[in-house]
C-alpha cells in the first residue's frame, strides 16, 4: 500500500490529456508462459484447464495440483528470479506507442514490491518506458486517483475481472477492457463484454481505446 501511494505521489501526467492505464501480466506480457518455464525447471508442468495460477501447476506425473503453499512460493520465486524470462504480448508495444503519441500511458501493476527493479528493466527493455506504478489488492481506487488528475477521457485494460468491476465502481467515467494474452487462459477467463468490452489481441484493443478516448 505504503508503495502504490508512494508511486502515485511521485507520478506526474499531463492534467489535458487522454490516459490509457495498463496491466502488465497477461496485458503486455505472457505471464502463464514465463511462469510455466520458471516451474518447468523445478520439476512442475502446467496444465491450463482453469482459470487460475497454483491449480494449474503440477508435479510433473503428479495427479495433484500444487497447494496454495507451495503455489505462492514459486510465484514469489519468480518475481526475484524468473520476472526477466517473460515475452511481451505480441504487438503491444506497438500498440502502446502510437496511442501513446495521442494520451498519457501509466503501468498499474500488481507485481510484489520486491520485484519492482526486475519488473521495471523489463518493461523498459521490451519498449515499454512509461511510468510504472506498483498497486496492492482491487485496483478502482488508484485508477480512480489517476482519473482526478486529467480532464482528459480514460481507459483501463486488465485480464481481470475483479479489477475492472473494481474500476467501473470507483471511476465509472473509465472506459474499461479487458484483454487475455495466454490463448490457453481465455477460455476460463471470467468476463462480462456487455459491461467490460473484451478484446484478447492488440491490434483490436487499441483500435476499441482510440474510439473510446481518442475521438
Ligand atoms: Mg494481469
Amino acid at each position: 500500500m505504503q508503495t502504490a501511494l508512494t508511486d502515485l505521489d511521485h507520478l506526474l501526467i499531463d492534467p489535458r490529456r487522454p490516459l490509457v492505464i495498463v496491466d502488465v501480466d497477461e496485458v503486455l506480457a505472457r505471464f502463464m508462459l514465463g511462469l510455466e518455464r520458471f516451474v518447468g525447471r523445478q520439476g512442475y508442468e502446467m496444465r491450463i484447464t482453469r482459470f487460475a495460477l497454483f491449480q494449474n501447476i503440477y508435479a510433473v506425473g503428479s495427479t495433484e495440483h500444487v497447494g496454495v503453499e507451495a503455489g505462492l512460493e514459486m510465484f514469489n520465486g519468480f518475481f526475484l528470479d524468473g520476472a526477466d524470462d517473460l515475452e511481451p504480448a505480441e504487438g503491444a508495444a506497438d500498440a502502446l506507442a502510437d496511442l501513446s503519441g495521442r494520451a498519457e500511458v501509466v503501468i498499474l501493476s500488481n507485481a510484489p514490491g520486491y520485484g519492482r527493479e526486475a519488473r521495471a528493466g523489463w518493461l523498459k527493455k521490451h519498449g515499454f518506458d512509461y511510468p510504472l506504478v506498483i498497486n496492492s489488492g482491487l485496483k478502482g481506487p488508484a485508477a480512480a486517483e489517476l482519473a482526478s488528475r486529467t480532464s482528459g477521457k480514460l481507459a483501463f485494460v486488465d485480464d481481470l475481472l475483479p479489477n475492472l468491476e473494481s474500476v467501473a465502481e470507483a471511476a465509472p467515467a473509465i472506459s474499461r477492457f479487458q484483454m487475455v494474452a495466454d490463448e490457453r487462459l481465455r477460455p476460463f477467463a471470467p468476463c462480462a463484454p456487455d459491461r467490460h468490452p473484451r478484446h484478447d489481441e492488440w491490434p483490436a484493443l487499441k483500435a476499441a481505446i482510440e474510439a473510446a478516448i481518442l475521438r
